[in-house]
């Protein structure tokens, strides 16, 4: 991979204290690809000289890294900008200038409409074009309204800096995107048109990345991607890879303790990923696979091209690898065509399946979306409701998978402070957050924990050493 820095001629002056490094903060909605991205449009501005500033009223440059998924999503972009005209006036009177760039995928989705509806904005850029932020900053300083949400010819990676550093929790635990775009067209979801096809970045740049994460102190990695199990990499040899063997490369890596990746399309789920499950003990026995529904009807709605069936097979092939494997999913309720029968196959499917935790929501007419358009959109009063049976019976699941947690020997990756004071805070290969007292020192280690104590969201235990000790 070639990685050329920003062009000089293109960086940015100071914008307004000409000794003292220009200043960016970043503000970030959505899932963790956003966050994967906020992190490495910093990495770009970093390059081109800008230190990083904790609040706006500081910032000469603030970037809202933004979320189009849901209606609401997609508003609080527009509540902020309202927020953010405030401190960019106070600092106009102070005379210092402050930009303000909106990117991904409200940016994608409004491009111009954006500006229009808020014209304080200086810069508008979808997902596939931040490696090319600090000419656009520059171009903006000169006074042109910049909007750049087309797809470029380029591969934005080839053009990034190298990741600075991991992203999460002390730099222990980092998100590495490895596939982009999505080529499914559910019929609710934007995902298609605001982050475009599906793309693979090559194995050899994935695991290039993995590695200098790993050297920088990150000891578990996620995997990326709007459809992560779609990805399909050109391996050094000039074969294709898919996830299994990826998985399997990354295991190799000394110092790299814990593998995860999301999120996966049932659809995608192929022989050798599930055996990866059963091979790779780095691998975590965690799998977020989301279903949406439960009703074939609905399912056949939605473009999903699966049935509640074949996810049920899927689920049985998956625990037959990795017997202890907790599952995570998503619905959506409310679908236009979702009947009462509808809803209580959904209902049936997670009390078959069982989860450890899942995400649900009410389905949310997206502009452009072949569901928006249809007849028989369910009445909000009704969605709600139904939003509440069915996010009732995943709490219960939920507190039932911690409470049988009580009493087993997990391994905890110590990430920093837990909740109170004196306490470390750490995952069990569950996901699951896990709070003990216990000496700062085992912090960025990895240690097999007695769970004595479960509540719906955490938990907590002794340390098997200090147990056998006592
Ligand atoms: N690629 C993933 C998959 O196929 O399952 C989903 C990615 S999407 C960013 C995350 C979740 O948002 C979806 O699984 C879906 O449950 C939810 N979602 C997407 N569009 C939605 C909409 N229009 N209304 C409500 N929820 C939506
Ligand atoms: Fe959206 Fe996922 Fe469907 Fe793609 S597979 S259209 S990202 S819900």
């Amino acid at each position: 991979m070639t990685i050329s820095p920003p062009r000089a001629s293109l960086l940015p002056l100071p914008l307004d204290h000409e000794a003292a490094p220009p200043r960016l903060h970043v503000i970030t909605w959505g899932c963790q690809m956003n966050v994967y991205d906020s992190a490495r449009m910093a990495d770009v501005m970093a390059v081109a000289g800008f230190a990083r500033a904790d609040a706006p009223a500081d910032a000469d440059l603030v970037i809202l890294n933004t979320c189009h998924i849901r209606d609401r999503a997609a508003e609080k972009v527009f509540s902020e900008l309202g927020r953010l005209r405030l401190v960019q006036q106070a600092r106009a009177a102070a005379g210092q200038r402050m930009m303000i760039a909106v990117a991904g995928c409200v940016a994608q989705a409004e491009g111009a409409e954006l500006r229009a509806r808020a014209p304080w904005v200086d810069i508008v850029l979808g997902p596939q074009t931040y490696h090319r932020l600090p000419d656009m900053v520059a171009r903006a300083r000169a006074g042109e309204h910049v909007i750049e949400t087309d797809f470029p010819p380029e591969d934005k990676f080839d053009f990034l800096p190298e990741a600075a550093a991991p992203q999460t929790a002390g730099g222990l635990t980092a998100f590495l995107t490895i596939q982009e775009g999505c080529d499914k067209f559910c019929s609710f979801c934007v995902v298609p048109y605001t982050r475009g096809a599906e793309t693979s970045r090559p194995a050899a740049a994935v695991l290039a990345e993995a590695r200098r994460l790993v050297a920088s102190g990150a000891r578990e990695i996620t995997l990326l991607g709007q459809n992560v199990n779609a990805w399909h990499g050109t391996a050094p040899d000039g074969a294709t890879w898919g996830m299994g063997r990826l998985v399997r490369e990354l295991a190799e890596l000394p110092g790299l303790k814990r593998i995860r990746y999301t999120t996966s399309h049932p659809r995608d789920m192929d022989d050798d990923l599930i055996s990866a499950h059963r091979d790779v003990p780095a691998l975590m026995p965690f799998l977020h696979l989301p279903v949406q529904s439960g009703a074939d009807r609905i399912l056949a709605a939605m473009n999903r091209k699966h049935t509640a069936a074949d996810y049920l097979r899927l689920v049985d092939k998956l625990r037959a690898a990795r017997p202890d494997l907790a599952l995570s999913s998503d619905f959506i309720v409310g679908h236009p065509g979702e009947t009462d029968a509808d809803f209580a196959d959904t209902m049936a499917l997670i009390r078959d399946v069982g989860f450890a935790q899942a995400f649900s929501f009410k389905y949310s007419a997206r502009p452009g979306t072949p569901a928006a358009g249809r007849g028989e959109q369910v009445d909000s009063d009704v969605g709600d409701a139904r939003l509440q049976e069915l996010q009732a019976l995943l709490r219960d699941q939920q507190a039932a998978f911690n409470r049988a947690c009580q009493g087993l020997t997990l391994n905890v990756l110590f990430t920093g402070p837990g909740r109170q004071p004196g306490q470390i805070g750490g995952r069990s290969p569950y996901l699951q957050p896990v709070h003990l007292v216990g000496d700062a020192g085992l912090i960025g280690t990895e240690v097999p924990v007695t769970i004595t104590a479960a509540s719906p969201t955490s938990m907590t235990g002794t340390i098997e050493k200090e147990r056998a000790c006592a």
